[in-house]
């Protein structure tokens, strides 16, 4: 097939074209994000290939059916950024790599508990300007402490393995148990007392019209004086006015986010010459307890290759009329 590659980044090429060779598909890369002004980029081409901030709404999904597209491979898990209402209308199918480096995301979101807790991001600056002083580079223990887990999907789930092996206790709430985790010892609750219980509440659900600001000032009320806020899951999870708030009054002791609520105007573009326009974004980097990383989570060598094989893979059953493993429909 000739694939249309949207928000195509140099890690992306690399991956892909590791892959792309054998397959029987041409893929144009294109830096540009899936948007209304480079949806046209799609004509002559029959899917498109696209990622976590690429603008998939009705709008766009019109155009693409005019453009002819049959197929949109979605190279991440998550997909509250598509229309699959309008999508199943048109008769575009839509496939998704489902799992491809849980572990990625989970270490990922450990770095941030560990980062912060220990305060190795100062500590870093520190000694690059010879001052090995420790005054305010106190830390805290992550063994022992109570970690709560919102979501135990296939990240959630390596995250609970990561704790259990710091030797936290860990709690969780999902709306399908996992008997797994139950036999690996997590204790699930109902999310008021998992959040209530946690020194260290770390997001892995999917977001939904359900967990839209699931972390919202009624939720933070709830929580432990001083409470760690980890979210590595999607950015509109967290109310990030009622977080700046609760961060200014101690309540939050520290948040390390890998996602963002507006993200799509700030992340995966280099914007060092330019004035930051999001005062949310630019009032969080000046907490001395927060830690932004821009949707890196996913980022290894390893997520990459798998992502890039189970893309095309997906694309392959499409193109020969096989069963869709990976096909995601509006429920
Ligand atoms: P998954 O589908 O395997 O697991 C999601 C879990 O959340 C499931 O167990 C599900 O039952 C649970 N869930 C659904 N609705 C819930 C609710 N209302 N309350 C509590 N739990 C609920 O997904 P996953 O692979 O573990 O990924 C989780 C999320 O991580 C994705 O949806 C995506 O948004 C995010 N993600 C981020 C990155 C990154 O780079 N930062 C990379 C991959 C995925």
């Amino acid at each position: 097939m000739r694939i249309a590659f949207f928000s195509a980044k140099s890690y992306d090429r690399d991956s892909f074209d590791l892959f792309l060779k054998g397959s029987g598909h041409e893929i144009m890369y294109f830096e540009a994000k899936l948007d209304k002004h480079t949806v046209y980029l799609a004509e002559g081409y029959s899917a498109v290939c696209a990622f976590v901030n690429d603008q998939i709404d009705a709008t766009i999904l019109k155009k693409l059916d005019q453009l002819k597209i049959k197929l949109i491979a979605l190279r991440c898990a998550g997909y509250n950024q598509i229309d699959l209402e309008t999508a199943a209308s048109l008769g575009i199918c839509v496939v998704r790599v489902p799992a491809y480096s849980p572990e990625a995301v989970a270490e990922h979101a450990f770095a941030l508990i560990l980062t912060l807790s220990r305060k190795t991001h100062k500590a870093y600056n520190r000694v690059r300007e010879n001052n090995f002083s420790l005054e305010g580079l106190t830390g805290i223990n992550i063994h022992g402490k109570t970690i709560g887990v919102i979501g135990t999907g296939a990240i959630g789930k390596a995250f609970c393995r990561i704790a259990k092996g710091f030797g936290c206790k860990i709690l969780a709430f999902d709306i399908a148990e996992s008997e797994e985790m139950k036999e690996l010892g997590v204790h699930y609750l109902p999310l008021d007392e998992v959040l209530s219980r946690s020194h260290i509440i770390s997001l892995h659900c999917p977001l939904t019209p359900e967990t839209r600001h699931l972390i919202n000032s009624k939720t933070i009320s709830k929580m432990i004086d001083g409470v760690a806020l980890i979210n590595t899951s999607r950015g509109a999870l967290v109310d990030t006015k009622a977080v700046i708030r609760a961060l200014k009054n101690h309540k939050i002791g520290y948040l390390g986010i890998d996602v963002y609520e507006q993200e799509e105007h700030i992340f995966f573009k280099n914007l060092l010459e330019e004035i930051m326009q999001d005062e949310q974004i630019a009032r969080l980097m000046t907490f001395p307890n927060v830690l932004v990383t821009g949707h890196q989570a996913f980022l290894t060598k390893e997520a990459l290759e798998q992502i890039a094989k189970i893309t095309l893979t997906n694309i392959t059953a499409f193109e020969r009329g096989e069963k869709l493993i990976n096909e995601i429909k509006a429920s």
